[in-house]
């Protein structure tokens, strides 16, 4: 409160108080005082909207409002300004209610002077300030405290999901582990029982479980790299379709294998673009191998790469097993495998990689699947210019 300038909006429709007041006012020893008398609520709650004021005076019987009605309104647009209320000699009781439920303070008319006046005037102002001071320094502390909590809560998740991701991680290197021991173990203790066809099938088991270690050890270090933010796109100019068609040809093999017919389409005019290509590689490759892997022999599946102006659209579409609703919005998350798999292998980690590597190259990843008819699962990357 600067000494020369507080400003005061009297609401009060008793205009010999109101000049009674003012006059009070002249007299204090210094002109610090700037008074604007309005008659209604109404009135005053304008004013307020268009001016700033350092103290409100309030009488409680008003034209259009009555008693302690009037405080709602004001506190309600002008909470951080101060209130006096004024009162009669016989509604004091009002008066300290009016209090109660937020004024700062109150003067009894009748016993009103300047000293009196200026007095309620600047404690009323300097307590409002000295609550709003605090009102804000709990408000802040408020915040810090559900800052640090949102933290906490995800740190907390964090961690419960790093614990399960090595769980789930130590389970599926587990069962290779198993295998490699076994077989290794056939090999050693009966070297000179086996056949050379026993050991050639025993030492296949052995290299064909180390690869999948390896592959799943691949899978959760690009997890990782893609959790750390460490999963870049790298662009290179590529065209799209003859990038498609030859990655085609390099999953002919698991096509064969399944007897699966299999159906690619590009539409649209590809020309060279930028592209990171072993981010798609991730995609396409777990989209794919899963639409052949989740088809059931003799099916079909389609690959189509659509061409707009500002994106690329991938569309892989099979008519396998299909997902469980109650599956479907886990899909992405490491380690979770539909119920209906059965005993066909997997991780659980292809989709997880191939949402993260949409998403790094700016795009992103949607399915939808019915359980028995077939599943479709849809890529949207922007095209970036250089
Ligand atoms: P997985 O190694 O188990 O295939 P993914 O992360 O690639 O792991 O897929 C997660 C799960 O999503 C799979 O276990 C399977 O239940 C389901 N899934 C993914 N693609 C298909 C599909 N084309 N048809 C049916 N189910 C699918």
């Amino acid at each position: 409160m600067s000494e020369s300038s507080v400003k005061i909006l009297l609401i009060e429709d008793n205009l010999a108080e109101a000049r009674l007041l003012q006059e009070f006012l002249k007299q204090a020893s210094s002109k610090q005082f700037n008074l604007l008398h309005v008659k209604r609520l109404g009135e005053g709650l304008k004013e307020l909207n268009n001016d700033i004021y350092d103290v409100i005076l309030l009488d409680l019987t008003l034209p259009d409002s009555q008693g302690l009605s009037s405080l709602v309104p004001l506190i309600a647009q002008s909470p951080s300004i101060p209130i006096v209320v004024l009162t009669n000699t016989n509604d004091e009781e009002l008066a300290i209610e009016a209090v109660r439920q937020g004024a700062q303070d109150y003067l009894v008319k009748r016993h009103v002077n300047t000293d009196v006046l200026v007095r309620a005037l600047r404690y009323a102002i300097e307590r409002k300030q000295s609550l709003e001071g605090l009102r804000k320094v709990n408000e802040n502390l408020e915040n810090r405290v559900q800052e640090y909590t949102a933290e906490l809560v995800k740190a907390e998740e964090i961690n419960k999901f790093k614990a399960e991701f090595v769980s789930m991680l130590s389970h599926d290197i587990r069962n290779p582990l198993n295998a490699i021991l076994l077989a290794t173990g056939l090999l050693q203790n009966n070297d000179n029982k086996l056949t050379q066809e026993k050991k050639t099938s025993h030492l296949q088991l052995i290299r064909s479980a180390i690869k999948n270690m390896a592959h799943l050890l691949d899978e959760a270090s690009l997890i990782g790299k893609a959790d750390s933010g460490k999963l870049q796109c790298q662009l290179d100019p590529l065209n799209l379709e003859l990038f498609c068609r030859q990655f085609v040809k390099e999953i002919q093999l698991n096509i064969n294998e399944k007897n699966l017919t299999f159906i690619f389409n590009s539409i649209g005019k590809f020309d060279e673009e930028l592209w990171d290509e072993g981010l798609l590689r991730h995609i396409l490759g777990n989209l794919l191998n899963n639409a052949i892997k989740y088809s059931l022999p003799g099916g079909k599946v389609l690959f189509e790469v659509i061409d707009r102006d500002d994106s690329v659209i991938f569309l892989i579409q099979d008519w396998g097993i299909g997902i469980p609703k109650e599956d479907q919005m886990h899909l992405f998350e490491p380690f979770h495998r539909a119920n209906n798999v059965d005993k066909i292998p997997g991780t659980g980690l292809g989709l997880a990689i191939a949402k993260k590597c949409a998403e790094a190259h700016g795009g992103k990843i949607s399915v939808s699947s019915e359980v028995g008819v077939g599943t479709t699962f849809t890529v949207i990357l922007p095209k970036i210019k250089s």
